[in-house]
């Protein structure tokens, strides 16, 4: 069997469960997706594990992948531990237990309860097998122990001490140990699934096998956890007693948390094991010698994806951790003893080294007793025998020592109690701390609330000052109102007062006048008395009156009553009865003495006429007697006459015929005629027709070329600018040229001249040789006999060696010169060049304008000559003709001539095209269009 020791990571198995009718029903989204066998992407994130298992994983296959090997571990005599962690509902007793005695739903429990008596079947027959389960749970960091019906709290920290064990022998007595337990745990607890999510239930199942010849002794044990739910307690609502039991999960599950992370950060020896009960016991499952698998159970929700998303996280931290595992070998005696001397001699090896001559001071090494003691560390423990000391003491010693040690377990206890109180208080303080930073938080929240209450109010509160402003001001006006109304009230009463008083006086006046009215309706009343009774007498008359001027028609009533109106009107009638009688009356007398004056004088009248028409007889007599006589006359000259016209008649008739045939034959010229001028007439006026068309044509073409003369004007001008300008710089390129022209012969001059020089100075140079030469041979020739000829011969030999000196400085300045002017030859030169090209191309330039020019002017000229010809064409015989002929050749000569117009004054008209118009105009007798196209 392998003895060695193996450093594994920790397992970490990921499931998801799939979407619950619930979670389907509200909508929520199915976020996992999953990603070869051991990679899940959830919220954007990829997370590995060793397996992640998607959620149609059957449950055999989630037990082939986890647990199978674990199994055979265990009987390898290897720690096994299997976890599951996950939020609550998310499959954490569906993956370790499931349906219970449904072969296909059954969890990794009573699978691995049925693997294990399988394996231990097909082992060898010389095995002995021991196997016993311990069934219980955490709650609220106490351990309960579900295989006992009173449901015992275990007192004791180390479970095993307290919880029952159960021995199995079969697969069916552990599943009868698990339902025993679920029986037990439902008993106790209302509500399973509440209570399940705050416990962590523990499976455990502990294995010892012997063998019967060797006596070789292994045990393995295996944890199967199902653990608390790792929600949030916000997320529950949680609150009072339930609060401090979902703080005691949280806390549990946080220490688990916290030794996972203190694992997976690689410090082993500060892991905080101890700050509950569960790490406790699991802390050979975590970090220690075990075989570790542990589930991360997910729900695949977006309701819970912070749930999942730190579940998810766990597991990658738990990842991390590495287990160092090693078989669990319990030795048998002779095993013991072999061990024993092999540590012996290793160790005497050591005393041996530690007692060299060199070292007396070296402490004495203590008696060594005859039989070795127990392993002080239990045969499961870890613990290394290599470093345990082995003494050699006598049993009293012995006896001493074990008790020391039983009391040094005692406060070892104690401590671990202490330390266990001690730590628990530390997360006391902690939770209170996070408690008090929650309330901080919430009370902070309250704050900002408040905060923002309180704002609301102010704002309300300032509407509402302003509205009480508003108000107010309402108020104020109001106030102001009434005063005025008030104001006007008192005026009101006061006119009132006058108006009573005033009231009061017309009254007095009232009575004053009705009395008056009494008094004069007496007055009245005695005045009608009166009154009838002059109308009485008045009627009297009257009646008399009537009776006198004789109609009896009229009666009167012979009595007046009182009443005085009628009377009245009684006595009206009356009176208009009698006048109108009277008045007919006087009529009728008038009308008869009308009738007898007229009777007068009609009478006269006839008299007259009478004595008129006497006379008038006696005129008409003698009268028709002088008319007879002449009628007589009369007869005989209309006789006469009668005659005379008869020839006369004659001869008229013969005179009517000639008139008649001259008349006809005058008519049939007259027609002829008038028919000759109809056609004439409209020959003449198509004509017109036509030649006002012409005549508007060319006045449009004359405008048209007044236009373009204009424009030739113009670029004559620019012309002529252009050639002054060019002329100009002609000029000054000419002067240019003949200064560089002189400044060329000076140049010239002056090369000759150092030429001259130049030849000059070789003369003399050659001079000076000779010269010097013959002087050579001289002095070769003639030595100097006195020192005075020779002093002279020397001062003139130095002379001419300066004069030598000065002629070849000279020379050297003159060929400097020459070198320089040689330089600025060319240069000149080429400006030259450059000046005398510019002048060229301006001259072609001034050419070709010219030439345009003149090309403008011949198009122009023609274009006149055109239109003179037209104009010749259609009008011959105008009368105006010759004259605009006379101004067109006029027009034409400035047109050959164009500076002449310029130039003389005395031009026969003030413009050509202008006098051309105006004759126009005068032989179609339009002069308004024309004067407007000008
Ligand atoms: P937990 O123990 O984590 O609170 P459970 O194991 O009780 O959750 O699971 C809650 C519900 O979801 C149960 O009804 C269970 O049958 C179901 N369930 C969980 N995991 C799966 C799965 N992988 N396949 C089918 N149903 C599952
Ligand atoms: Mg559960």
């Amino acid at each position: 069997m392998a003895d060695a020791d193996a450093e594994c990571n920790i397992k970490v198995l990921c499931r998801f469960r799939p979407l619950n009718k619930s979670e389907i029903i509200r909508g929520d989204k199915f976020i996992p997706i999953f990603q070869g066998e051991d990679t899940v992407i959830f919220g954007g994130k990829s997370y590995v594990f060793d397996q992640v298992f998607p959620t149609n994983t059957t449950q055999e296959q989630v037990y082939n992948v986890s647990a199978k090997e674990i199994v055979k571990d265990v009987l390898r005599g290897y720690n096994g531990t299997i976890f599951a962690y996950g939020q609550t509902s998310s499959g954490k007793t569906h993956t370790m237990e499931g349906s219970l005695h449904d072969p296909k739903g059954m969890g990794i429990i009573p699978r691995i309860s049925g693997d294990i008596f399988e394996h231990i079947f097909a082992m060898d027959e010389n095995l002995e097998f021991h196997i016993k389960v311990s069934y219980f749970e955490i709650y609220m960091d106490k351990i309960r122990d579900l295989l006992d019906a009173q449901i015992n709290e275990c007192t004791c920290v180390s479970f095993t001490k307290g919880c029952t064990e159960r021995f199995v022998t079969s697969s069916e007595e552990v599943m009868d140990v698990i339902d025993e337990g679920k029986a037990n745990r439902h008993v106790a607890v209302t509500n399973m699934n509440e209570h399940s999510s705050r416990s962590h239930s523990i499976f455990l199942i502990n294995i010892k096998q012997e063998h019967v010849e060797t006596e070789q002794k292994l045990c393995g044990k295996l944890y199967l956890v199902d653990l608390a739910g790792s929600e949030k307690v916000s997320k529950t609502g949680a609150e009072g007693a339930l609060l401090d039991e979902a703080k005691n999960i949280n806390k549990s599950l946080s220490a688990l948390g916290n030794v996972i992370s203190a694992l997976a950060e690689g410090r082993k020896s500060h892991v905080p094991y101890r700050d509950s009960k569960m790490t406790r016991i699991l802390q050979d499952s975590l970090g220690g010698n075990c075989r570790t698998t542990m589930f991360i159970c997910c729900s695949p929700s977006s309701y819970n994806d912070v749930e999942t998303k730190s579940t998810l996280m766990f597991g990658q931290r738990a990842k991390t951790i590495r287990n160092t595992v090693s078989v669990n070998l319990e030795l048998t005696a002779e095993q013991w003893k072999k061990k024993y001397e092999k540590e012996k001699l290793t160790r005497e090896d050591v005393v041996l080294e530690h007692l060299t001559p060199g070292s007396k001071d070296a402490p004495p090494v203590p008696a060594v007793p005859e039989e070795p003691l127990l392993d002080i560390c239990s045969p499961c423990s870890p613990c290394s025998l290599a470093s345990s000391v082995v003494v050699h003491i006598s049993k009293e010693e012995r006896q001493k020592y074990e008790e020391e040690i039983r009391k040094l377990y005692k406060q070892l206890d104690d401590k671990d109690d202490e330390i266990n109180h001690q730590s628990q208080m530390v997360e006391k303080l902690k939770e209170q701390m996070l408690d008090q930073e929650e309330l901080l938080a919430s009370s902070r929240g309250d704050s900002e609330k408040v905060q923002s209450e309180l704002s609301r109010l102010q704002k309300e509160n300032e509407s509402a000052k302003a509205e009480v402003k508003e108000v107010l001001q309402a108020l104020e006006e109001l106030a102001v109102n009434y005063d005025q109304r008030s104001l006007e009230v008192e005026e009101k009463s006061v006119q009132n007062k006058l108006l009573a008083e005033e009231l009061a006086k017309k009254m007095t006046h009232l009575l004053a006048l009705e009395v008056e009215l009494s008094h004069i309706q007496e007055l009245s009343s005695h005045q009608r008395k009166r009154i009838a009774e002059i109308l009485n007498g008045m009627m009297k008359d009257l009646g008399e009156f009537s009776t006198i001027v004789g109609n009896r028609d009229i009666k009167l009533p012979m009595e007046i009553t009182g009443v005085i109106e009628e009377e009245f009107t009684v006595a009206r009638l009356y009176i208009s009865k009698i006048k109108s009688e009277v008045k007919s009356m006087v009529k009728r007398c008038r009308h008869l003495e009308n009738l007898q004056m007229e009777c007068h004088r009609k009478m006269e009248e006839t008299g007259r006429e009478l004595s008129s028409c006497h006379l008038l007889i006696a005129q008409h007599e003698a009268k028709i007697r002088s008319l007879v006589e002449y009628m007589q006359n009369v007869e005989l000259k209309k006789r006469n006459l009668e005659d005379s016209y008869d020839s006369l008649s004659e001869e008229l008739a013969k005179l009517q015929a000639q008139v008649h045939i001259t008349y006809m034959a005058l008519e049939q010229q007259m027609e002829s005629h008038q028919e000759a001028h109809s056609k004439q007439l409209g020959h003449l006026r198509d004509e017109i027709n036509e030649k006002q068309k012409i005549i508007g044509e060319l006045t449009d073409c004359n405008q048209k070329q007044q236009l373009e003369l204009e424009q030739l004007h113009l670029d004559f001008e620019r012309l002529r600018m252009q050639e002054h300008h060019k002329s100009r710089q002609v000029e000054e390129l000419t002067f240019l040229h003949e200064r560089h022209e002189q400044s060329k012969q000076d140049l010239k001059g002056l090369e000759e001249t150092v030429a001259r020089e130049l030849h000059s100075l070789h003369n003399l140079r050659k001079l000076f040789v000779r010269d010097l030469s013959t002087r050579v041979r001289k002095s070769a020739g003639l030595e100097p006999d006195d020192s005075g000829g020779y002093i002279t011969q020397r001062q003139k030999i130095s002379f001419l060696e300066s004069n030598l000196e000065q002629l070849t400085k000279v020379h050297k300045q003159l060929v400097r010169d020459n070198a320089d002017l040689r330089c600025e030859l060319p240069k000149l030169e080429k400006r030259l060049r450059y000046t005398a090209d510019r002048v060229k191309a301006l001259e072609g330039a001034l050419k070709e304008a010219k030439e345009g020019a003149m090309k403008d002017r011949h198009h122009y000229q023609q274009e006149v000559e055109r239109i003179k010809d037209v104009m010749r064409a259609r009008n011959p015989f105008r009368r105006s003709w010759p004259a605009c002929s006379e101004v067109i050749s006029g027009f034409g000569l400035f047109q050959i001539n164009p500076y002449e117009h310029l130039s003389n004054p005395h031009q026969p008209s003030h413009s050509a095209p202008a006098c051309l118009l105006m004759h126009l105009s005068l032989s179609t007798g339009n002069t308004t269009d024309i004067n407007d196209n000008r």
